[in-house]
């Protein structure tokens, strides 16, 4: 008899808009001084009320929209209600029966909903000075997502999560990084050994994807345990420490009656299908190139597949290729596989030692030195060498190999000269490849390329070097 589990995600991921959800607050929860960001809204006041934001709407609309869900005509906010010192006004404002989206599907996970809430103020125990709050983050619009229980692996919950993030960024959403906790996983888990399901642990703090593979994996295990051994599983909300790679429990889960939601008396209404910026043609119209479209462009640029997945994990990194795309000639794919090689390799070495950024790179000389690569106006020796110049300093690197003589000779009759010569000097060498020792032709290209300083065609040189050696 095997257990089977089941896994369902809750997402949340902070909303990157100019200001917070109801008050005109900056949305900067992160790095600013604590409390910097706060007004008599987003901390709770008597007698304040709420604005709601509408690019916050828009933007889950737009992501509602990117994975096929269907948009809600009709909307309102609730009021979640608990008491908790980072929540100001002892409920939060969330969406409860009508959420802003409904089904919908991502990575092949069918999503249940998708609603726009605001996020809690955070709490900090280890500031020595007992408990403090900093309310920055108080009343920052977030999205939470919810799937259906139709996960059975931590390895396809990553997929997803991973899959989530990719279109948070691409879409403007959310900066979706796990470990600054602008997007949190948390896993509902039951295991059963039969088609219907178990009782439902929900596992939060999951703040990187690593820790929803290994919070997974253990629950799934924690509860096969107890079952075997014939315990029932307590229906509870548990923790995951990442130090001793355990879960936790930390409270009886509530249900949703315990929360004595009812809708937010101070906030209007909503019809979404009759104001004009959240119309289906308006949202599809300020939709970006989505992840798959992107994979298909990069692919049909002849960028391998692992590479393209490179790309895309990295923000940056995409962001920058991108920008290359803009100004690489149409039909130039070529150049533009070129220029993922060496982004992948030695410029990814350099930045890190720079301490840059994909962003930081100065696109336009960049593209310059790979297209001088990919025409012969020089080799790779030489480009390698002109790299960190142009990176660092932005110098147009055509000026930088006029000015040094780098520009690749390809001129037979000048590289004649040269082979000539290095036959002449190198006697014994020649002798060597004469008798059948084939090594001895790479020591004498090397050679020309030396005297050359890596400016001759390294193809050209093998040939004329050959002629020559079997005349
Ligand atoms: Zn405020």
């Amino acid at each position: 008899m095997t257990y089977r589990a089941t896994i369902g995600l809750e997402v949340h991921a902070e909303v990157k808009t100019k200001s917070k959800m109801f008050c005109g607050c900056q949305n900067a929860p992160h790095g600013s001084q604590p409390n910097a960001n706060t007004c008599p809204v987003c901390l709770a006041h008597p007698g304040t009320l709420p604005v709601v934001n509408e690019a916050a709407v828009t933007k889950v609309l737009q992501f509602g929209t990117a994975v096929g869900g269907s948009i809600a005509t009709f909307s309102e906010f609730d009021r979640k209600n608990y008491f908790y010192p980072d929540i100001p006004k002892a409920y939060q404002i969330s969406q409860y029966a009508y959420p802003f989206v409904s089904g919908g599907e991502l990575a092949g996970v069918a999503l249940t909903r998708v609603h726009l809430e605001e996020d809690t103020a955070r709490s900090q125990h280890d500031q020595g000075v007992g408990s403090v709050v900093d309310f920055n983050r108080a009343g920052v619009p977030l999205m939470e997502l919810v799937t259906e229980p139709v996960i059975h692996d931590a390895d396809t919950a990553v997929t997803f999560a991973k899959e989530l993030q990719l279109m948070l960024r691409v879409l403007g959403v959310s900066e979706a990084n796990m470990e600054q906790g602008e997007m949190r996983v948390e896993a509902n888990i039951s295991v059963s050994m039969n088609d219907e399901l178990g009782t439902k642990v929900e596992v939060k703090n999951l703040n990187s994807f690593r820790a929803v593979k290994e919070a997974i994996d253990y629950e799934i295990t924690r509860q096969t345990r107890l079952l075997e051994s014939g315990t029932s599983v307590r229906q509870e909300t548990r923790g995951w420490d990442e130090t001793t790679k355990k879960t936790f429990t930390q409270r009886s889960k509530e249900t949703a009656k315990d929360y004595r939601y009812f809708p937010d008396p101070d906030i209007p209404k909503m019809r979404i299908d009759t104001y004009a910026p959240f119309v289906k043609s308006r949202l599809d119209e300020s939709t970006p190139e989505l992840p798959n479209k992107i994979r298909e462009k990069y692919q049909n640029l002849g960028i391998k597949s692992t590479d393209i997945e490179t790309i895309l994990a990295d923000d940056k990194l995409r962001l920058s290729f991108e920008q290359l795309l803009q100004i690489i000639p149409t039909g130039q794919s070529s150049i533009a596989a070129l220029a993922v090689n060496y982004l992948l390799s030695d410029v990814t070495i350099l930045l890190s030692g720079q301490n840059m950024t994909f962003l930081d790179i100065p696109h336009v000389q960049y593209l310059k030195l790979i297209t001088m690569l990919a025409d012969k106006k020089i080799g790779s020796r030489v480009a390698k060498d002109l790299l960190p110049e142009v990176l660092s300093t932005g110098a147009d690197p055509e000026v930088l190999a006029r000015e040094r003589n780098l520009l690749q000779e390809s001129d037979p009759e000048a590289l004649r000269t040269v082979v000539i010569a290095i036959i002449q000097e190198h006697a014994v060498v020649v002798a060597d490849y004469r008798a059948g020792k084939e090594a001895a032709l790479k020591f004498l290209l090397g050679q020309v390329m030396k005297q050359t300083r890596g400016t001759a065609d390294p193809v050209l040189a093998e040939s004329i070097l050959q002629a020559e050696l079997s005349t």
